[in-house]
Parts: structure tokens; sequence; C-alpha cells
């Protein structure tokens, strides 16, 4: 590379990556404000919050999503983690390894061991979080527990999907899952009721209107490979009206059909068997107990068939909470029943019931509905002349913070309009005006913006008089 191509390689701007975004300020208070209603509301319903790592094992999103589905098999982000020449050093140092004389592994089980150790382990951005959870409830041998285990948890997850609005590379979601190891169908019925519960009255203190609660069952492995192949026989019969996406899902995964936007398959999807009229007398057992439990805390739902869910470990109780604002991705949340999946990754018999509700949506709709929380104004701009009158202005300005007061101290001396000019841009309340005569009879001049009234004021009273907002 010539000299000077380099130069302007190194002056090109760098950009956020696509489908990758900032949040600024002041969308962060509402961010804020969302996610502390989620603390609130979560902690009444006796909730713990989990942190979980942000990369984990690719194998526990493989084995825990399933490798049919678009998440893992189109759109994780996943690294090879290679161990470097000195740490594969201090292992053997570690395991005491023993070498022939001509430099070879004594044991064929070292040797391939080591050979394993070369190859890295494989690293995956988190899609989604129930796996995370449910290997941290393994891992901290939390069925030891009493009582149900209720965590919550929030932050960014990953999927190298098309961008649009609503829908991001690197997108949030605050969830929630409760795992079980007792109770019959009645009591799972009555945790998924109060889990929608839940979220139902955090959307509401959120601020939230007009969402809708979709309602299905999916059934159990007992009964859903029946239906699967009762769907995949009906799609047959129609398969040339169908659309080429839907064609390959008859054969890949006919539930995905469901799915389906597509204008002109719409009135055959109306058509088709619902997985609802054809469950297991379990399945139809807890079914009709979740709409039972919700009717009884009224809550109102709508039955949806076409709600089949993306992820392969849910069972029974799916839902969806829709927004308005939002444009095709209208979806704020996802949940459902995934008895099993903790057994499925190696721990006891479990079962499990959570929802993700993705927050950038929650907020998009927010935005919509114009909710948007009162900014944290400036009480005071100080305007502060003098070089030497600089400590004195850092004395007052810390006190009054301390206060609790929002304080601007600009780290340069300005001349007296052009303070006031830029205490106003930025809204302040007051400016509070630090010269040599303020200093030598330490009382100080505070002019409300506002109105340009004046009044001199020592330290104390300074305090009391800001905080108070009172007129001068
Ligand atoms: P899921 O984990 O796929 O069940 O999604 C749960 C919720 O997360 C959805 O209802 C969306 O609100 C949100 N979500 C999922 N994928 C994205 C994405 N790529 N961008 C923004 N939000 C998303």
């Amino acid at each position: 590379m010539s000299e000077g191509a380099g130069k302007a390689q190194e002056k090109r701007k760098i950009q956020a990556i696509k489908g990758v975004r900032d949040i600024l300020p002041p969308e962060t208070a509402l961010w804020n404000r969302v996610e502390q209603t989620a603390h609130e509301v979560f902690a009444t319903y006796g909730f713990g919050e989990i942190r979980l790592p942000i990369f984990e094992a690719t194998e526990l999103f493989a084995r825990s999503i399933g490798t049919e589905t678009d998440v893992v098999s189109k759109e994780m982000y996943s690294f090879k983690d290679l161990p470097t020449r000195n740490e594969l050093a201090l292992e053997l140092w570690d395991r005491s390894v023993q070498f022939t004389p001509s430099g070879d592994f004594q044991s064929d089980e070292e040797k391939q061991l080591f050979e394993e150790r070369k190859k890295g382990e494989l690293l995956t951005l988190r899609p989604e979080a129930t796996a995370s959870v449910c290997r941290a409830y393994i891992e901290h041998g939390m069925h030891t527990l009493p009582g149900n285990v209720k965590l919550y948890y929030m932050g960014p997850m990953f999927r190298r999907e098309r961008p649009q609005k609503g829908r991001y590379r690197q997108f949030y979601q605050i969830g929630a899952e409760v795992l079980s190891h007792t109770g019959d169908l009645k009591d799972d019925a009555r945790v998924d009721a109060e889990v929608i519960e839940m979220l139902t009255t955090f959307f509401e203190k959120a601020g939230l209107e007009g969402t809708a609660l979709y309602l299905n069952s999916i059934g159990c492995k007992e009964c859903r490979p029946k239906y699967v192949e009762l769907l995949r026989a009906a799609l047959t019969k129609v398969k040339d009206k169908l659309g080429p996406d839907s064609q390959r899902r008859i054969e890949t995964n006919p539930l995905r059909v469901l799915d389906s936007k597509l204008e002109s398959e719409q009135a055959i999807i109306e058509k088709l068997p619902r997985i609802a009229e054809h469950l297991c007398p379990d399945c139809l057992e807890e079914y009709t107990e979740v709409k039972k439990q919700l009717a009884m805390r009224g809550i109102s739902y709508a039955q949806n068939f076409r709600l089949v869910r993306g992820l392969d470990y849910y069972m029974r109780t799916t839902f969806e909470i829709t927004a308005p604002g939002l444009g095709s991705q209208n979806a704020v949340c996802g949940g459902g029943r995934y008895d099993g999946l903790v057994e499925l990754l190696g721990g006891p018999p479990t079962k499990g019931i959570g929802f993700a509700i993705g927050t950038d949506r929650v907020i998009l709709s927010l935005q919509d509905m114009r909710k948007l929380p009162v900014e944290r104004a400036l009480d005071v701009y100080v305007a502060w002349m003098g070089e030497k009158n600089y400590p004195a202005a850092v004395k007052i300005a810390r006190r009054l913070r301390e206060a609790g007061l929002a304080v601007e101290l600009p780290p340069g001396e300005m001349k007296f309009g052009k303070a006031l000019g830029l205490a106003d841009k930025l809204g302040a309340r007051y400016a509070l005006i630090i010269g040599d005569d303020e200093v030598a009879t330490k009382q100080f001049t505070v002019k409300r913006l506002e109105d340009g009234e004046q009044k001199k004021l020592s330290e104390r009273e300074l305090v009391e008089h800001l905080k108070a907002g009172e007129a001068p």
C-alpha cells in the first residue's frame, strides 16, 4: 500500500456495523425507566436477577435451540477461541505430561487430548438467554433450592438477521424463567398464568398501551409429531398453491408454513388443521386450565393457532404479545413452556416456563405513543470569571452536586455573555455567577434564566434556594 493510500484509510470514518446501533441520551433515560420497571415488577413476584455471560460454548445453543432452526443454522455469531502456544505448554506442565526422549507423548491418550485442545473451542455470542439460564441452573445445582427457581435477566442478544425497523443484529431482551421439579398439570397451568400476569403488569407499569396477548398450545413430544404429519399431509394436497418457501417447508418444517406472511397463502392456512384440536389429553388439560386461570385473573387473550414459535424446545403453552406502532415486527414478547430442556442439557428432570421481551421494540412503541420520560433538567450553570476564582467555582459546584443538583461547570473561562448564552441553550434553570466581587464578599449572584431575576446569596443560602427552586 502506498503511503497516501494508507493515510486515506486511516482517515476513513469508522461507523457502527450493520444492524448494530448506539442508543443515545435522552433515549437512554427511557431505557432506564423500562428496565427499572422490570426490576421492580419482577421483584414483587419473587424473581431474582441473574447476570449471564455474553458468550457461551456454541454447543449449548446447538443442543438447546436445535440445529434445524434459523437461529442456529444461519444467524449465530460464532468464533474459534484458539489457545496460544504458551497456554498449551502451561496446561501440559500442569498435568505433568511425560515425553519420550525424542519429544513424543508417552501416552496416546495425552496426545489425543492435546490434539483436541489445539483445535480450540467454538464459542458463540448468545442469540437468546434461556439456554444460558438452564446451564447456570445445572452448574450451580439450583434444583436443590427450596421452591420454584424464579430468575430474570436483561441484556444484549446477537442474531445475524436482515436488519429493518425493530429488527437488529444486536438487540436487547428482558426475560424471566421459572424452573420447577414438582407439581402437577394444574400447578403448571397456574405458574404459566402467573408469569403472564406478571408480564401484563409490567407492560401496564411501563406505560405500553394497546398490547394484545396471543395464546396457543403446541402440544408435546407425544401429540405434536402426529399433528405435524397431519399438517404435512394437508399441505401436500395444496402444494401447487403454495410459494417456494412453504413448498420446501412441507418437508423440512411444516409448522413454519403457519408463520407465512405471504398474502396468497393466507386463505389456505386458515383451512389447515389446528394443533389445539389435536392435543393429547394431558396437553388439552393444561391448555384448558391455563385459559381458565387467565380468565380468573381478568387477563384477556386471543387464541392463535398459527403461533408456533421459532425455537425447538417449546412445548404446550406458547404466547406472544404484540404492541402498536411497530409495523411488521410487532411482537414485543414471546414465551412458552419448555419442560425437558434442562434434562437435555445434562441436568435433572425439570419443568420450565419463560418469556423474552424485546426491549428495543418496547422503546419504539413507547416513542410512537410519545411516552417519553421527563428529562432531567440542568439546575445550575456555573458562569465563573477570572482564573483565580476557578477553585471557588469547583468547591461550590461540588457542594451543589452533593445536595443533588445537576450542575454544569465549564472547564474554561468564558466571557459573561457567552456563558449565559450557553446556559440558556443547555436549558439550565439558573446561572450562578462567580467573579472577583462574589469571591471577595462570599455573596454569589444567582440569575433565574426564565425571567432574568437576580439575587445575591451566601453559599449556605444558595443550596437551600436552588434546591427549593423558589423564585428569587
Ligand atoms: P425470541 O427470543 O425469538 O422468542 O424473541 C422474543 C422477542 O425478542 C421478540 O418478540 C422480539 O420482541 C425480540 N426480538 C427477537 N429478535 C429480535 C431482533 N433481531 N431485533 C429486535 N428484537 C428482537
